[in-house]
């Protein structure tokens, strides 16, 4: 393995900090994750594990945030985290993780913690997959937006629907797609049992877990006015403090894309103290990111080999084909990328993205 570490450094020899981020770690899919590509099975987990464990050095947000110019990252640094605060982290994931010894970030929406009500996501699939997508686009037409296409599939829902929409509208879609399906989300998401309590939060938090914001009701945070940002970023960094103990000093963007990283997001994450940002466009992330925001990739793979190509080749690939084809994401992307520690987050950006 370490001389195609050597091969893959011709393709871009700058990538430091490996991020990589997991969602439900489950032996098997649920009408609430069928489709939504977000459950890995333990035992792929645990293959990742040791690849992450064998060919990189594990490193906590500390570790990341203390890295400067002269002091960096360890040699091929790898930080773990996790989104959406799935159930099954205590069952699995954390478990794992203590064998091999690799800490993480787990990043929450505390709407969802005690199973107190479905996530978005979560809805949407399981309408999807027990009454089809006419459901779903029931409940679009309902919202009395016109302009919206058909909704072919969930991916369509997720990466084109939900963000040419308004908080209210998405809040009304919600509505009308329970009301359609006969559900009460309280009801089905206590027996669906699908997320963390706040008191196994409490646990992770006291292991070596770091907790992270993630928006309070997991939305787009384009659609976010800055009068939203109290209820969505604040209170959930407010919230997941009382109930680790700990600073919240780290941020995902749900779904993960760098068109939500508007200017006024960035402005209000560093305004309640958050020191690192996360995407998930599985982009390579150069040397000089040693702070403030960070692409995270995505692991579906099961094999050594198959690992080694998601972390190491796509990344460059993508970092590569940005330079190339999206001149105006480099510019962003060196803007906020090339801060330096000091300047914090507000410094790193000066346009909003599209
Ligand atoms: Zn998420």
């Amino acid at each position: 393995m370490p001389g195609p570490f050597g091969i893959a450094r011709l393709l871009g020899p700058a990538y430091s900090l490996r991020c990589v981020v997991f969602h439900d770690i489950s032996a098997m899919e649920s009408p609430f994750t069928r489709g939504m590509r977000v459950t890995v099975p333990p035992d792929d987990f645990e293959a990742a594990l040791k690849f992450l464990t064998q060919y990189y050095t594990p490193v906590r947000l500390q570790d990341v945030l203390d890295a400067s110019e002269r002091r960096g990252l360890p040699p091929r640094p790898v930080l773990v985290t996790f989104d959406d605060g799935y159930a099954s982290m205590m069952e699995y994931a954390a478990p794992l993780c203590r064998k091999y010894g690799m800490p993480g970030i787990l990043f929450l929406n505390a709407a969802f913690l005690d199973n107190e009500g479905l996530a978005p996501d979560n809805l949407v699939c399981y309408v999807a997959n027990v009454l089809g997508m006419e459901a779903i686009n029931a409940a679009a037409r309902a919202i009395g937006n016109t302009d919206i296409p058909k909704l072919e599939s969930l991916a369509e829902v997720f990466s084109r629907f939900f963000p040419s929409i308004s908080l209210a509208e998405r809040r009304a879609f919600l509505e009308a797609l329970a009301h359609l399906g006969g559900i009460n989300g309280c009801q089905l998401a206590g027996e669906a049992g699908l997320y963390l309590t706040r008191k196994q939060v409490g646990e992770l938090a006291a292991s070596d877990f770091e907790i992270g914001n993630h928006t309070y009701n997991h939305v787009h945070c384009r659609s976010l006015a800055p009068a939203d940002f109290g209820q969505e970023i604040g209170r959930n960094k407010a919230e997941l403090e009382a109930l680790s103990g700990k600073k919240v000093r780290s941020f995902s963007l749900p779904y993960g894309s760098s068109a939500d990283l508007t200017n006024d997001l960035v402005r209000n994450l560093q305004l309640c103290g958050h020191e690192a940002v996360f995407l998930s466009e599985s982009v390579a992330n150069p040397r000089r990111s040693d702070r403030v925001c960070f692409d995270r990739v995505s692991i579906h793979a099961n094999k050594d080999d198959a690992f080694f190509f998601e972390i190491e080749v796509l990344p460059r690939l993508r970092a590569i084909r940005n330079l190339l084809w999206r001149p105006s994401a480099r510019s962003d992307g060196a803007a906020l990328r090339s801060t330096q520690p000091d300047e914090g987050i507000s410094g790193a950006v000066s346009h909003p993205k599209p």
